[in-house]
């Protein structure tokens, strides 16, 4: 945050996506929650206040978090691998999930369901215009922007102009997201969205009530379709695998097989280890036993991509070609260590490699 100037609260941004009410309500079209917002009320995420009938961001280029990472620690194997890129996230999120590793960013502004704000810590982030990011991204020899650790479509002001930006220079969008955002807004970012990579947590109502407190979650279904096919985004799925939540049977295979069925068999599917934290602390981190259970479930779906995550080391992190076998890039965590593909295809039968591909380098940064 060397290059961001502090300022204090900020006044709010005006927002995009919002519709006046009677009686100075409004209604944000951001995400699936759709909040009506009273004036001088924020919505459930924190990040969105209305002021006499019109809605604000008090997030606008409100940097909390910013780095030059490589695209496996999205994670993104299949795009672009080795890849740098400039993340930067904000404040607040529109879930709660009880073991958020970001819990300090995202549950930093308000807890909405009752619409009431929180801890405000807009005072310990620092302000980038888009085009500073931009600036930065291309002095930090990026492949592009990843709009990441808080959900993005919170900000949606601010990323859609940054991506614009980016795309004026030649680096390409990432989003790393819940996936609850409404089509309208996914339909601004569209137009220079690369990739997209989405969360499914599990594939029951009861679930996503349990863990995100969103009651619908068909909306996240239809965004990752829509983000891949009416955008063409490259889609790559994780599932954060925690046990007594997620590791079930119906969670896993739901998801496997709606991934195999609407986004095609060749899309990645990470299978990550839960790590204890925050409310969830007193659960045990996931069985290695138990993902990879999950992946043969994945496999049995007709998956043909399905790796292991946070558990560095493991096999299951590297990349064989789908039709010979033959090994394609071996990584350890993040980190590639060895890279055999060329111009995207497997070296040992000719294969083409489903994703996009260019130039990659053993030793990616950490
Ligand atoms: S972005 Fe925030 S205010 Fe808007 S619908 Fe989602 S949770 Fe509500």
């Amino acid at each position: 945050m060397a290059t961001a100037e502090r300022l204090a609260v900020p006044a709010g941004h005006p927002a995009l996506l919002w519709e006046s009410l009677p009686g100075g309500r409004a209604r944000c079209g951001v995400c699936l929650r759709r909040c009506e917002i009273a004036d001088g009320k924020r919505g459930w995420c924190g990040t969105r206040v209305n002021r006499k009938g019109r809605v604000f961001s008090l997030i606008y280029g409100q940097v909390a978090s910013l780095a030059v990472s490589p695209i496996e620690k999205k994670p993104l194997f299949h795009f672009y691998p080795g890849s740098r890129w400039l993340s930067l996230g904000s404040l607040g999120c529109n879930f709660r999930c009880p073991g958020c590793q970001n819990w300090d960013i995202a549950h930093a502004l308000g807890s909405g369901s009752r619409g009431a704000p929180g801890t405000v810590k807009l005072q310990e982030t620092g302000f980038l215009a888009p085009r500073q990011v931009v600036t930065l991204a291309c002095e930090q020899r990026c492949l592009g922007i990843s709009w990441t650790y808080n959900e993005p479509t919170l900000w949606l002001e601010y990323v859609l102009e940054g991506a614009r930006a980016a795309r004026e220079v030649g680096l390409l969008t990432n989003l790393v997201t819940n996936g609850s955002i409404t089509p309208e807004a996914l339909d601004l970012v569209g137009p220079w969205l690369d990739s997209f990579r989405v969360d499914l947590k599990g594939f029951t109502p009861k679930l996503y009530r349990r863990l995100a407190h969103l009651t619908d979650f068909s909306g996240i279904l239809s965004a990752t379709s829509r983000a891949a096919h009416r955008w063409g985004a490259w889609v790559e799925v994780v599932t954060n695998v925690t046990p007594g939540f997620n590791d079930d049977e119906e969670q896993l295979s739901g998801i496997a097989s709606w991934i195999h069925d609407e986004l095609g068999p060749q899309t990645p599917w990470h299978v990550t280890r839960f790590v204890p934290h925050l409310r969830l602390a007193h659960l045990e981190a996931t069985p290695v036993s138990t993902l990879e259970r999950a992946r043969e479930i994945g496999l049995a779906a007709g998956l043909s991509y399905v790796y292991l995550g946070n558990v560095s080391g493991h096999g299951a992190e590297n990349t064989h070609c789908a039709a010979c076998g033959e090994l394609l890039i071996r990584r350890v965590g993040p980190a590639i260590v060895e890279f055999r593909l060329s111009g995207g295809r497997c070296p040992g039968c000719g294969a083409a490699v489903p994703g996009r591909f260019g130039a990659a380098r053993a030793g990616n940064p950490g």
